[in-house]
């Protein structure tokens, strides 16, 4: 389960964003909504262990995202935190495999190479293990970003603006993937967006 209680953060020269409480529980699936500079970033940003809040609190399976010092955290965020990017970055000289199996890695967790080939074939990237990232499309690139994001058994997979640089096609795929995925990993799910075609996708939204 995700908390977030008073989270306060101030960027310099500008008003100070205010996020109203938040509760997660496992498995919840949630859409965050706002217009453009509403603070959707920003707020992925913090619950995701990446930027220290002015104030307030991020508890994440009971543990206070921001005591933990700065190691403790890398590692929490690793085993807990699933993160898809609008646009995925990959280690350009690893293949697609060892991009995703550095990940368990970093997160001081034993490779697992069943379950990255079973994530891969589940993406429909079966065949792609032994590629690099310059040899797969953007929409391939999404869809191995998201097994990467799954490999550590997450608590919660965290998808910040997925569809606004794809097709209706692929941004429909992309969202059945991640609300499919999400649960047969046992995680939650949070898709900030502002794409319209997103809306209704999931079942609670939280809106700024
Ligand atoms: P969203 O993701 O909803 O578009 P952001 O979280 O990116 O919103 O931005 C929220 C507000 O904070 C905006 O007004 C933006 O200009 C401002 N902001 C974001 N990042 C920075 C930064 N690094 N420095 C100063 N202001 C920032």
């Amino acid at each position: 389960m995700i908390k977030i209680q008073s989270l306060v953060h101030q960027y310099p020269n500008v008003p100070a964003l205010r996020f109203p409480d938040w509760e997660i529980k496992d498995r919840e699936q949630w859409l965050l909504l706002g217009s453009s500079g509403s603070g959707k970033s920003t707020l992925l940003n913090i619950i995701a262990g990446l930027l220290k809040p002015k104030g307030g609190n991020v508890i994440v399976d009971g543990t206070s995202v921001y005591d933990l010092s700065l190691k403790a955290m890398d590692q929490f965020r690793g085993q807990k935190i699933g993160i898809i990017f609008q646009r995925p970055h990959f280690i350009k000289s690893l293949n697609i495999y060892d991009n995703i199996a550095v990940a368990s890695s970093f997160a001081g967790l034993p490779v697992d190479g069943k379950r990255i080939l079973m994530l891969l074939d589940n993406l429909g990237l079966a065949g792609k293990a032994k590629s690099y990232a310059e040899e797969l499309s953007q929409g391939q690139l999404q869809r191995a970003s998201i097994a990467r994001a799954l490999i550590n058994r997450p608590s919660v997979l965290i998808a910040d603006e997925p569809t606004s640089s794809l097709d209706d096609e692929n941004a429909e795929n992309v969202i059945s993937l991640l609300t499919t995925q999400a649960a047969s990993s046992d995680a939650s799910l949070i898709v900030a967006t502002h794409d319209k075609r997103v809306r209704n996708r999931l079942s609670k939204e939280y809106l700024l």
